[in-house]
């Protein structure tokens, strides 16, 4: 277990046991279903300290588990009866103008991110929730509304800056460990604690949004022709046909509290560009329509979600999207839980996505469409039905899925879903794994086993 007193003397940040007040809101994940209690947190305030506590967990022979925005839904960011490093504290962004780029501390949220990155009129993507995690955001592969031009959140990464399982300060980049690099490209929290990031940014000199609603008997209308303007858009056109509850705001007048069919479209430019593509779906009258310029870092918070609720959810791949998926994405959307803050969500790949699919650890990057099915439910009453519901949609499209899936939309699923998110790639990150973290001491997110008989 260990000395705590002596852990907590030798942090230049703080030490939260079971004993101490305060202990469960520092536990607090976004998923309030994750009942997982550590024995204690380490809030780290330097690299140091996440060396102290990383020394500490290995020499105390404790599971261990590390702590950035918390969003991991399946919880992967506490572990039972160990120790979690913390590394909230650090979250510091620098941003170089001229060279566009910016470092961030592993523990910044997006909202620190594109906050900072703002002023300069530069950005890139990242994720659709301001208050997720760059740490494992990124690790994971990193979707956002713009990665049909700028490409996922890891393909923009300069270089990592690591401790490794053994307490080692290491950088990757394409120079430096380039096979552990590549592995951060989407192979998660395997390899080791990151403690900063430099992307590169691109400038951004207009951003607009559409949000239109409409009651959701509309849902086969609005999917369709959100699907044909998505076939035909530049990559500078995102969004996403949904699901959802008609959130409580003035705005949405009598579709609040009511299940409605929902078309979200971003674009890199100013309202005007973004009208001319979304006239189909306003011929369909949406009763609640915004459509509006907005800075980038004020959309990437227009549908930040409730922390404290029950989630759950899962994603599919999809090549295709015919009429009849669309009808059983529908039906999904029908049987979603409502009123609730689910979302049932279709998101255009393609572009980018695809095009920067070489360089990273992230496999079945050529797919066109996912599918994410985002349960979000209050009452524990609800878990049964919310977790039958994201599974239900994935069977349903069955027909048209790969059997692939995108591993930041998936909760634990098996051993089988993670070798499907990780495909061909496996056996490499399992050799990089080997060579970083022999002993599998980063094994809270989808893990890759060590493995150095498997071929590079
Ligand atoms: C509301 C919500 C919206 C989301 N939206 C998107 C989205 O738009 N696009 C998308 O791609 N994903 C999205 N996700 C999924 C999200 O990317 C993953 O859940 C991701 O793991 C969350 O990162 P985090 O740092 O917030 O989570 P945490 O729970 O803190 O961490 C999850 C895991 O990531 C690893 N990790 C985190 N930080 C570090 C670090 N500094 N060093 C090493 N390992 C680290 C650890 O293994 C950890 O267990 C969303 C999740 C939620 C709940």
């Amino acid at each position: 277990m260990g000395n705590w007193d002596q852990l907590r003397d030798s942090l230049d940040g703080g030490l939260v046991t079971r004993d101490d007040e305060g202990y469960e809101d520092v536990r607090a994940l976004f998923n309030s279903a994750i009942e997982t209690r550590p024995l204690a947190i380490a809030q780290c305030a330097s690299v140091e300290d996440v060396r102290r506590a990383l020394r500490h967990a290995r020499d105390a022979g404790l599971p261990l588990a590390v702590r950035s925005g918390g969003h991991s839904v399946a919880g992967a960011s506490l572990v039972a009866d160990g120790l979690v490093i913390d590394m909230r504290g650090l979250n510091s962004v620098t941003v170089d103008p001229a060279a566009r780029t910016a470092t961030v501390g592993g523990g910044a949220t997006w909202s620190h991110f594109d906050r900072a990155c703002q002023p300069h009129g530069l950005a890139t993507t990242g994720g659709r929730i301001s208050t997720t995690g760059v740490g494992g955001l990124t690790l994971g592969g990193g979707s956002g509304w713009f990665e049909r031009k700028w490409g996922l959140a890891c393909d923009n990464l300069l270089s990592v800056d690591l401790v490794t399982a053994a307490g080692e300060c290491i950088t990757a980049s394409e120079t430096e460990n380039p096979d552990l690099f590549w592995a951060l490209h989407g192979g998660g929290g395997n390899f080791g604690v990151a403690t900063s990031f430099t992307f590169r940014l691109y400038p951004l000199a207009a951003c607009s949004i559409a949000l239109l609603l409409w009651p959701s008997e509309f849902g086969l209308a609005v999917s369709r022709r959100w699907r044909d303007i998505m076939l035909d858009a530049p990559e500078e056109i995102g969004g996403a046909a949904a699901y959802l509850t008609g959130p409580p705001e003035e705005f949405v007048g009598n579709l609040v509290g009511k299940r409605c069919a929902a078309a979200i479209v971003t674009c890199m430019g100013p309202v005007e560009e973004l009208r001319a593509v979304i006239a189909p779906l306003l011929e369909l009258a949406p009763p609640v329509e915004v459509v509006m310029d907005v800075p980038y870092a004020d959309m990437q918070c227009m549908l930040d979600d409730p922390p404290g609720m029950r989630n759950y959810w899962s994603a599919d791949y999809l090549t295709d999207l015919p009429d009849a998926a669309l009808d059983v994405f529908c039906a999904g959307g029908e049987d979603m839980i409502s009123p609730s803050a689910s979302q049932l969500l279709m998101l255009p790949w393609g572009g980018a996505v695809a095009r920067n699919a070489g360089t990273s650890a992230m496999a079945n990057r050529d797919v066109a469409w996912v599918v994410h099915p985002f349960g979000i439910w209050e009452d524990p009453a609800d878990d049964e039905q919310g977790r039958d519901w994201t599974h239900a949609v994935g069977a349903g499209l069955r027909e048209w899925t790969t059997g692939a899936t995108y591993l930041n939309f998936i909760g634990d699923e098996g051993a089988d879903r993670i070798m499907a998110g990780f495909g061909p790639h496996y056996p490499r990150l399992a050799a990089v794994k080997a060579l970083y973290d022999p002993d599998n001491v980063f094994n809270r997110w989808h893990n890759v086993q060590p493995e150095v008989s498997l071929q590079r």
